[in-house]
């Protein structure tokens, strides 16, 4: 009897089949694929596949609101060249989810935007499910790629197609349909784990044609004022060495878009950005180097860019339909930047034409003008603090810290920034990148300090900052090492602005004045400090950046300094007609 007993649990585990579900194989799926962090907001019908996720070893980073994990997730796919996850309840938090895998796929950054979803034959026949919409058909056009996955079997492919889609070609954000009964499906596990699909080589090299290579070597030896333009792509193929070699045996100089600063230092002799005007008007031959001829280049023509027909364009991207999108490409290269760079140095051997003299030298004599005018102002110390004088102080903080990750959006702030603070690294500037949105601010910062462990400088507008600066405390949650930089000047652009009709509002640009931002920070446990000068500044966000703790700075910015609309205020139509 008693041997009977003991036998029987055993017997019983022989027989009974060992099963799988949804939940788990979703899991698996994303592992197996080296994909370990996921961002996102819990709720339905994901709940528990964000419990079960961390439980199984996988960091599960819960947001405030879901575009702020979207955008973190963009950015962990800008960072690792793996798509970031996000991870979102049905209808409304995959709208809000949508905004950040739209910015994304604008931005050529892999993400997978996974979803819940109601159940396909109610939203189907529109009997008014709980949190009904068809989500699939509404991401679609909004993303590189969209799947549904209904069946629990097919988890392993549809992950596997959405890595895909991702991460080749020109990277971008794929929408993953989760409708709630998938998780709940179960399946044999021998067969589930042979299900699931270890994507190969993702994002394949792609070669350019010889042909190709050998027009872009005799257009590029062909000119007298070359000039090299590297974009975001550059930085996102991770080919630095390459890209250094091809710059410096080149000799060309070059100009660095917001987010490819670092990629070569900024303090490097041949960065050209400091001659920007001249350098576009007068270049005869331009490399565009994983960068597009979008409005942030004036679309390659126009006044900025010198005579017509002055320019020939040779253009290294990823995406063939890039090429003539605003002018015409005289050579384009089609390929993946590593390999097009290796292609053109093993092409020139020594023969890169040495851009003349008076070309560099009328570059190196414009840049150094420009640099002593702004040093000069850069040692502003006024009170209030005036843009010159925080940026002063976050540039030598910035300098000395170069493993240090940067964050920056704001108008004025975002402007001013860009060209005062050096990058000498690559992939250390995250900014509001091609569509020039506020809002990324929070979510790129936990993903910077998540993905690279490196100290985080947060350099915001105050108006910028209040689009995810409830996420505060998803930064205190995580106790992440995050410097948030607050340029408070009471409004949007500037915090002077007047109501012309009396009626008691303040006019629309204009905030609570003379906030305390710091004290939201204080509010969830971390260290908020009110800063009014350059001192305070300095010394708070060394503190910051040496003790890793979540900080706010609020830094008190001259309520006149600013600009409207920053530099950009040529897209912002003004009345002409008083009434
Ligand atoms: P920026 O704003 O810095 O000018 P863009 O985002 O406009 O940069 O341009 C980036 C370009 O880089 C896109 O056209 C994209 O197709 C391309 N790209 C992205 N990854 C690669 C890669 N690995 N190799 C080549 N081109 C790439
Ligand atoms: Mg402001």
């Amino acid at each position: 009897m008693s041997v009977e007993l003991q036998k029987r649990p055993e017997s019983k585990a022989e027989t009974e089949e060992q099963l799988t579900d949804g939940f788990h194989l979703l899991i698996d799926a994303l592992k197996l694929n080296g994909l370990n962090t996921i961002y996102g907001v819990p709720g339905i019908p994901i709940t528990d596949f964000g419990r079960l996720a961390q439980a199984s070893g996988m960091r599960v980073l819960s947001f405030r609101h879901e575009q702020h994990a979207g955008n973190a997730a963009a950015i962990a796919g800008y960072l690792t060249k793996k798509p970031g996850l996000c991870l979102t309840v049905s209808a409304p938090g995959f709208l809000n989810g949508l905004t950040a895998l739209a910015n994304a796929t604008t931005n050529c950054f892999p993400m997978i935007l996974l979803s819940g979803s109601s159940e396909r034959e109610i939203v189907d026949l529109q009997q008014g499910d709980y949190e009904e919409m068809d989500q699939l058909a509404i991401a679609k056009p909004l993303c590189k790629a969209a799947f549904r996955v209904l069946h629990a079997e097919d988890i392993g492919i549809a992950v596997a197609r959405a890595i895909r889609a991702a991460v080749s070609g020109r990277p971008g954000g794929v929408y993953l349909d989760l409708p709630a009964k998938l998780f709940g499906q179960v399946m044999n596990a021998t067969a589930g784990a042979e299900s699931l699909v270890k994507v190969i080589d993702p994002a394949p090299e792609q070669l350019p044609s010889q042909a190709s290579v050998k027009r872009a070597l005799d257009v590029i030896k062909s000119a007298k004022k070359p000039l090299i333009i590297l974009g975001k792509g550059a930085a996102y193929a991770q080919a630095d060495d390459v890209v250094k070699s091809f710059v410096e045996k080149s000799g060309i100089p070059f100009l660095p878009m917001s987010m490819a600063k670092g990629l070569l230092p900024d303090m490097h002799p041949q960065n050209a950005g400091a001659a920007r005007s001249l350098v576009l008007k007068e270049s005869d031959v331009v490399i565009m180097v994983g960068a597009r001829l979008n409005w942030l280049l004036s679309h390659g023509k126009g006044k900025s860019w010198g005579e017509p027909g002055s320019k020939k364009f040779v253009q290294i991207d990823i995406e063939p339909r890039e090429m003539d999108s605003n002018v015409e490409i005289a050579a384009p290269l089609v390929g993946d930047i590593g390999s097009c760079l290796s292609e053109l140095l093993a092409g020139m051997g020594d023969q890169f034409p040495a851009a003349p003299d008076g070309w560099k030298s009328a570059i190196t004599t414009k840049r150094d003008a420009n640099t002593a005018k702004m040093n000069q102002r850069l040692g502003s110390d006024t009170t209030p603090m005036d843009f010159h004088t925080a940026l002063g102080a976050l540039r030598e903080i910035m300098q000395q810290r170069p493993d240090a990750m940067l964050v920056n959006e704001g108008a004025n702030t975002l402007d001013f920034a860009r060209s005062i603070i050096n990058m000498s690294k690559p992939r250390k500037r995250l900014d509001v990148g091609t569509w020039g949105i506020m809002g990324i601010g929070m979510g790129a910062a936990v993903a910077a300090a998540v993905e690279t462990g490196h100290p985080v400088l947060a350099v915001e507008g105050d108006s910028a900052f209040g689009f995810s600066g409830m996420e505060v405390e998803t930064i205190c949650r995580y106790n992440l090492p995050v410097c948030i930089v607050v340029f408070n000047n009471n409004g949007i652009y500037r915090g002077t602005d007047e109501n012309e009709n009396g009626d008691g509002d303040v006019a629309p640009t204009v905030f609570v004045k003379n906030s305390r931002y710091d004290k939201m920070m204080e509010a969830f446990g971390g260290v908020g400090v009110y800063a009014t000068n350059r001192d305070e500044l300095t010394q708070a966000v060394n503190e910051a950046m040496d003790s890793g703790k979540p900080t706010l700075i609020n830094a008190v910015i001259d309520e006149n300094a600013g600009t409207e609309s920053g530099r950009i205020g040529n897209l912002n139509p003004q009345s002409v007609v008083k009434k």
